[in-house]
């Protein structure tokens, strides 16, 4: 008889819990079970979870271990590499487990008992392949809409559904509930195929006969319809509507003759999610330039594991990019390519899709579950590809990654900051990537101050490339001082003489201009001529933002909104003035001064849906729109040639604000935004309108001066102990009651200076001191060097735990924010 052996398995579970709980592996699993496969465990009284099998072993925790009530898997869904990456990020940046697990996998890949489920309405298939157990669920769903998984455990009187829905999933017959909210309309495109009575060539004769002898527009298009049908070489293929009448003798009159005389027919077809495309094999040839950037982070790479690729916008960063991507699929290896998501554009991606075609993967939040859980498959194929995503592709279960390219590296949106963890996917990258033996190229045109010490102090290598490719020259920058313009009275609302006069030329000359200003909605605020009240948010410590198309003032903290009042809540005084302006207003404003321009906005206001901004890009990028006013949006993925001037309508608004990196932002976000303008031959002009044209990061940005900028703020981060001197932790403690807060949070700030001495700055109200009805305080930890920062961390835990448990400040949140941005 076989030995008996008890095994354990440590199992990471969807919910903020501190730990990973041990449950007991039943007999018939110990042969299957391996370690990142999932399983169905019950957690709590009644509550079944999806967890993932961290470790198994041999040692009885020291309560009773629950059974394991069932496998889910046959293969992990996440390999050996990502359990390690989630431990380190969970001792990183303070979190748990779980808090990983739900940011890492998507949310096709983590049922629980409460996930609901509903009937995908676009299945075509036959309902009589499936099982009997497959078809109760599918009956109960056509007459329930919705079941949790919960109700068909009831239903089907078995523990172990999770299995079967799982191949539910995979059919494709049913979805994730969370998934339909964000399912988006596929894409169709029209496709003309020949009508089945003409598949036979000798009626297919008798129509170029007919047509011959009256139709010869019609017979024109038939024949470029064969034409281009026998380069499919397979049996009347479907052919794309736009290949067609692209192709010479089609014309859309006559198609649509032919449709109607049934010769032709045309079909509406899904186009594929994931836009695959056939490589074309492309030439790459690097100019001299960015040959010996390649070089150069060869070279760099024999000691080092990260290099840094600093090159002006339009160097051709991603030419380079693309050789050392070509050179580790050659490899077998696979390739993380991250970018901001606003970067993330139908451009780049052909461009990819041009070297290695359907090898090409992308992965954001813009996708749905379905694509997610698809892109997540593919990577666990251990195959060569290449993905391009947003900061969570990070997660992706990568066996043999190659080499990570981090575009855009300095950009604030590689940092998560709105719920644990509060990762930045750079830095994760360069974590995973050295799991992997793999190297990490971080590009930018202004790269982070951390990044650029990193390369002075040997950490990193470094590249660059100076020039624009093919030699354009980089455009030329004017400071307007629009103080002096509005002591003159010179100022057409918000817009200087000089800025007017440029976009009037550039108009007359079919150019386009980008305008930049980072603030959105009409008005940020709305203040009584007579006692200066401000209506602000009933749940937040911050003004209501005037919305003129919705006419709402609105909160940018939590989305609560009002209509605008039409006299003062506190005084009852009628005469009320709008403060400050948004992109909504300049939108209103251009129009009166440029009435036949077409204009268009970009900001979150007007990029909600999944095509949205890819439209703006699209409508932008075919000329229907000559001016594009946005928020930081507009300073990436946007390259278009016929852009010629750009303008910066108000400097100040970035340099004044009360941050450290206020002026390392300036500069990275103008000298972005510059860079828009001038793609070709002729050079670009850029016009910054400041009431502060004495500002250094002025000056730096007409240059185009990084290293100037650079040493003046590394002074100013050595003198005041901020990175990348000094680690930065940010601990907010939140409570509905503001009494208890601060006595929690002096409490606390105490407690840690005992540990940390003087390296404890606070407790102080942030700027917006109350968000959704909770009041804020920080307490910030400030530590010196790399080597105290783990044992630092460890003490933190501690002591948040420890307040977690105390008798009177258990109501208290402490969210962990490590190396805040
Ligand atoms: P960056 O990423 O540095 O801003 P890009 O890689 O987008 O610059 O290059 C700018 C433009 O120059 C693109 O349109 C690109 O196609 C073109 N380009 C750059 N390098 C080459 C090359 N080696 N061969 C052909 N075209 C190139
Ligand atoms: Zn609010």
């Amino acid at each position: 008889m076989p030995e008996r052996i008890d095994l354990f398995a440590d199992i990471i579970l969807p919910l903020p819990i501190a730990n990973v709980y041990t449950y007991r592996v039943p007999q018939e699993l110990n042969d299957v079970l391996t370690a990142g496969v999932r399983v169905v465990v019950q957690f709590g009284k009644k509550k079944l979870y999806s967890g993932i099998v961290e470790k198994i072993h041999s040692s009885a925790p020291a309560y009773t271990a629950k059974y394991i009530e069932s496998l889910i898997d046959e293969r992990p869904v996440v390999q050996e590499k990502q359990l390690a990456f989630w431990k380190w990020m969970s001792e990183y940046y303070l979190c748990t487990k779980g808090d990983v697990m739900l940011a890492a996998l998507p949310a096709g890949l983590r049922l629980s008992s409460e996930t609901k489920i509903v009937l995908n309405e676009t299945w075509d298939g036959d309902r009589a392949t499936l099982n009997n157990d497959q078809f109760s669920v599918i009956e109960a769903l056509d007459v329930r809409k919705t079941l949790t998984i919960e109700e068909m455990v009831e239903l089907l009187q078995k523990k172990t559904v999770y299995p079967m829905i799982k191949e539910l999933l995979e059919i494709g017959v049913i979805l994730v509930y969370e998934e339909l909210q964000q399912r988006y309309h596929p894409k169709y495109e029209t496709y003309v195929r020949l009508a089945d009575a003409y598949e036979d060539e000798e009626k297919l004769k008798e129509a170029f006969a007919q047509l011959e002898k009256k139709y010869f527009k019609q017979l024109e298009t038939l024949m470029a319809f064969v034409h281009l049908s026998d380069r499919y070489g397979k049996k009347n293929p479907q052919i794309r509507k736009s290949d067609l009448l692209k192709t010479a003798g089609a014309s859309l009159s006559s198609l649509k003759s032919l449709v109607k005389k049934e010769i032709l027919i045309e079909e509406e077809l899904e186009v594929s999610r994931l836009l695959h495309k056939q490589g074309e094999g492309k030439d790459l040839v690097l100019s001299v330039h960015q040959q010996e950037a390649f070089d150069k982070i060869k070279e760099e790479f024999k000691t080092k594991e990260v290099c840094l690729l600093k090159g002006i916008t339009s160097s051709g960063k991603t030419e380079v990019y693309i050789k050392f991507i070509r050179e580790q699929m050659e490899l077998g290896k696979q390739v993380l390519y991250l970018l901001p998501e606003i970067a993330l554009t139908t451009q780049l991606i052909v461009r990819l899709q041009k070297h290695f075609g359907e090898k090409v993967f992308v992965y954001h939040s813009r996708y749905n579950e379905n694509e997610r859980v698809e892109v997540w498959n593919e990577v666990l194929k251990n195959e060569p590809l290449v993905v391009i995503g947003a900061r969570s592709a990070v997660f992706l279960p990568f066996a043999q990654l190659g080499i990570a390219i981090i575009d855009e590296e300095h950009d604030s949106s590689f940092k998560q900051n709105e719920r644990a963890p509060r990762y930045n996917a750079r830095d994760c990258a360069i974590w995973l990537a050295r799991e992997h033996n793999a190297h990490v190229i971080l590009g930018s045109a202004t790269p982070s101050i951390e990044t650029f010490y990193k390369t002075k102090d040997k950490k990193f290598g470094y590249a660059e490339l100076t020039e624009r490719y093919g030699g354009s020259s980089l455009p030329h920058i004017e400071i307007v001082d629009i103080k002096d313009a509005t002591r003159k009275k010179l100022m057409s609302s918000h817009f200087s003489p000089t800025l007017v006069e440029k976009m009037t030329g550039a108009l007359e000359k079919k150019e386009q201009v980008i305008l930049f200003h980072n603030r959105r909605g009409f008005a940020p605020s709305i203040e009584c001529q007579d006692c200066g009240h401000i209506p602000h948010c009933v749940r937040c410590d911050v003004s209501l933002t005037f919305h003129k198309h919705s006419n709402q003032l609105r909160c940018h903290y939590c989305g609560w909104t009002m209509n605008p009042p039409s006299h003062c809540e506190a005084c009852g005084n009628v005469d009320l003035r709008m403060k400050g302006f948004g992109t909504e207003k300049i939108e209103e404003e251009l129009q009166l001064i440029f009435p036949d321009a077409k204009i268009a906005r970009m900001d979150l206001d007007t990029t909600r849906g999944k095509f949205a901004l890819q439209k703006l890009v699209n409508d932008f990028e075919e000329k229907k729109i000559d001016i594009l006013v946005g928020t930081q949006m507009v300073t990436k993925g946007l390259d278009f040639e016929n852009v010629s001037l750009v303008g910066v309508l108000q400097a100040d608004q970035l340099m004044n604000y009360p941050d450290f990196r206020a002026v390392e932002r300036s500069y990275q976000l103008m000298s972005q935004v510059a860079g828009r303008a001038g793609r070709r031959e002729q050079q670009g002009e850029v016009i910054i309108q400041t009431f502060n044209p004495q500002h250094p990061v002025i000056d730096c940005v007409m240059h185009s001066d990084y290293f100037r900028m650079y040493e003046n703020e590394i002074v100013e981060r050595r003198e005041f102990h901020y990175p990348p001197f000094h680690r930065l932790i940010r601990l907010t403690l939140k409570s509905k009651d503001h009494i208890l807060l601060d006595e929690a949070a002096l409490h606390f700030a105490n407690t840690l200076r005992s540990h940390f001495a003087d390296r404890i700055l606070g407790p102080e109200f942030p700027p917006v001191s109350k968000v959704r009805d909770e009041f804020l305080k920080n307490i910030l930890v400030k530590i010196e060097s790399e080597a105290n920062i783990f044992s630092a961390k460890l003490m933190i835990a501690r002591e948040i735990a420890a307040l977690r448990v105390h008798p009177d400040f258990k109501k208290v949140t402490v969210v962990t924010d490590v190396d805040p941005m």
